[in-house]
């Protein structure tokens, strides 16, 4: 996208302002096929909670893709999307033996992730195809939060308890049809995949009715200039070999199943806001923006570093800024970024904001959610509208003025 697209549209929604750009989310769903087209049945799951805008859920549906779900809510999201339920997963972790029965009642993909679970669900339901997660114990990911594979960690059923798994399914007689893992995001170092997939392989020989293997996702996307990714390419090659090799050691074609948030849609995504305010102290020049962790909460929650550009005024000479919001407490953006010359009123563009920003919004200060855009064939779809003031007030019941009053 270019960035006179990005100002007219802030010009036209206002900001703050999302704003996605179709075409990066299909030629990442595309490099990705592209990557394991060697393997026969290869399936992309859309793990809906990077950005969960139902615009978006139907664009990747149209391009075939499943979707990766871990609440109720999201199921129903799909589902109203228009996927079909034996094309969305869920994959929750901690939740109610009720909320699964539910969502198994919807006809879903269900994927369970602790012993005690397994064998309540696989006594009730012996003949439901599940999937299980396994924890490898990988350390991988960026961040301690999205690491999520660790020893200690709270996700999967450990691959150490392999001889338990096997006699729960034993006794209950049910139906294991996969295996799944995901070792948490950003993950860069193929080897350490490819390391954790073979335990995968391992553990997939103690189940004799597998259909599929799931490798997850956290395939880490470029998130500066020159920053470093995962190497898709070179991760398709190598492990669509040993996953070919692997199912005719297991004498059955199983399908390969992906389930990427973060890569599909990570740089689709800009975010629009406007500087109010600049303020030099004695030591810094902060550029405030009408903004704050409410609507992107990545660089506060995560420490992420979003890459910022002035793109009114994309030529001005570098300054060195920090980058904070209006939140009632430190939030701030960005520390001493080399960013051209910031005008108050000018609009800052914060890149790979299409995974985990708006998803985690929230209302925070009693501010109003922005807006979302898709940007589709060189014009802007408005596919959320700003919130109102009845936003705010929904659901909320206030006392009776006689009481109020007491
Ligand atoms: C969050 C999540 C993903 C997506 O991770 P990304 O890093 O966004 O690709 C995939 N699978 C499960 C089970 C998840 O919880």
């Amino acid at each position: 996208m270019q960035s006179k697209d990005l100002l007219q549209l802030a010009e036209q929604y206002g900001s703050p302002l999302y704003v996605y750009d179709a075409a990066k989310i299909q030629s990442q769903y595309n490099r990705l096929s592209k990557a394991f087209s060697k393997v026969n049945k290869l399936r992309i799951n859309y793990a809906m909670k990077a950005l969960s805008n139902v615009a978006i859920l139907q664009l990747l549906q149209e391009m075939g893709s499943g979707l990766d779900t871990v609440s109720i809510q999201e199921v129903m999201l799909g589902l109203h999307a228009g996927y079909e339920p034996d094309r969305i997963f869920y994959t929750p972790n901690g939740v109610s033996l009720e909320e699964i029965e539910e969502v198994n009642a919807m006809g879903v993909q269900i994927n369970i992730d602790n012993l005690s679970i397994l064998e309540q669900f696989g006594t009730k339901y012996p003949h439901v195809p599940v999937c299980i997660r396994i924890n490898p114990h990988v350390m991988a990911g960026g961040n301690a939060n999205i690491s999520v594979g660790h020893i200690d960690s709270k996700f999967g059923i450990s691959v150490h308890q392999l001889p338990h798994l096997v006699r729960i399914v034993e006794n209950t007689k049910m139906n294991i049809v996969g295996i799944h893992m995901h070792t948490g995001s950003d993950i860069l170092d193929i080897e350490v995949f490819l390391y954790a997939a073979e335990i995968l392989f391992d553990a997939a020989k103690s189940f004799k009715n597998l259909e599929f293997l799931d490798f997850g996702s956290g395939f880490k996307v470029p998130y500066k200039k020159d920053d470093i990714e995962t190497d898709i390419e070179e991760l398709g090659k190598k492990l669509s070999k040993r996953f070919n090799a692997f199912c005719v050691e297991y004498g059955k074609e199983l399908t390969l199943i992906f389930e990427p948030g973060k890569f599909l849609v990570s740089e689709a995504g800009y975010f629009l806001a406007k500087v109010n305010v600049v303020k030099q102290t004695t030591s810094t020049v902060f550029a405030g923006i009408d903004s704050g962790f409410n609507h992107l909460i990545r660089p506060m929650f995560y420490g992420s570093q979003h890459h910022i550009e002035n793109i009114s005024h994309p030529k001005g000479k570098e300054r060195f800024y920090s980058v904070v919001g209006y939140i009632c407490e430190t939030d701030t953006f960005a520390n001493n970024r080399r960013i051209s010359e910031i005008k108050e009123g000018d609009i800052l563009s914060f890149r790979n904001a299409g995974a985990y920003c708006f998803s985690m919004a929230s209302n925070y200060n009693s501010r109003y959610k922005p807006a979302e855009v898709l940007w589709m064939n060189g014009e802007g779809h408005l596919i959320r509208a700003h919130e109102t003031f009845e936003d705010l007030l929904k659901n909320q019941i206030s006392l009776p003025v006689t009481t109020a009053t007491v």
